[in-house]
């Protein structure tokens, strides 16, 4: 979140078609969960315009771009990297360590979750691989756990910027109102 050092999400790999949702689950649940930022792979263009659109009416600030070489941004990257991954250490042993990085040294932190098979080269340039249990399961499912103890739920409190709507929680029904009436 923008009080904290910058949190990135990359998601490697995108079959066009099959792909198409859960490459555009990743960019919406890294920003309604409180990454500051999302790389694609370069085909993945529809997957930008949707997280885009949502940005632009449900707010922000949120950045999300295409990248032709997802390697080079990891490579790159001036902080630490946690690769998602269900052989990886579980998070529950390592989320203390990740915190402090993050919070207490500052570190921006990059969050790199596969598609199909995840290159070896990944796994050694991780400063974390991470397992949100050690059982298969989705990159969307992953990021959301590992978000959350990143920020020990503080996401969920967060404001949004430049909105032009917003969501009025209700116990039934559904409520939406132009976002700078009170
Ligand atoms: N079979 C692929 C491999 O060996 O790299 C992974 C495919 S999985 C459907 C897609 C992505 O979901 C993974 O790259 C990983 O980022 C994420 N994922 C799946 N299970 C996970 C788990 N238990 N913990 C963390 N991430 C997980």
């Amino acid at each position: 979140m923008h009080d904290d050092s910058e949190v990135a999400v990359l998601r490697l790999g995108h079959r066009p078609g099959r792909d198409e949702r859960m490459t555009t689950h990743v960019g919406l649940t890294a920003r309604a969960l409180g990454a500051d930022r999302v790389w694609f792979p370069d085909n993945a263009g529809q997957s930008l315009e949707t997280v885009e659109d949502i940005t632009d009416r449900f707010g922000g600030p949120f950045d999300v771009e295409l990248t032709d070489s997802p390697q080079a941004i990891i490579r790159n990257w001036e902080g630490r990297v946690v690769h998602l991954t269900m052989y990886g250490e579980r998070v529950q042993d390592v989320e203390d360590e990740i915190r402090d990085a993050h919070r207490t040294a500052e570190e921006p932190i990059l969050i790199v979750v596969g598609a199909e098979k995840v290159p070896f080269d990944v796994y050694e340039e991780a400063d974390w691989n991470v397992g949100v249990t050690n059982q298969p399961h989705s990159e969307v499912a992953g990021l959301a756990v590992f978000l959350d103890r990143l920020f020990d739920g503080r996401e969920l409190e967060r404001d949004w910027e430049d909105a032009d709507r917003r969501v009025i929680p209700m116990e039934t029904g559904k409520r939406v109102e132009p976002a700078d009436e009170e």
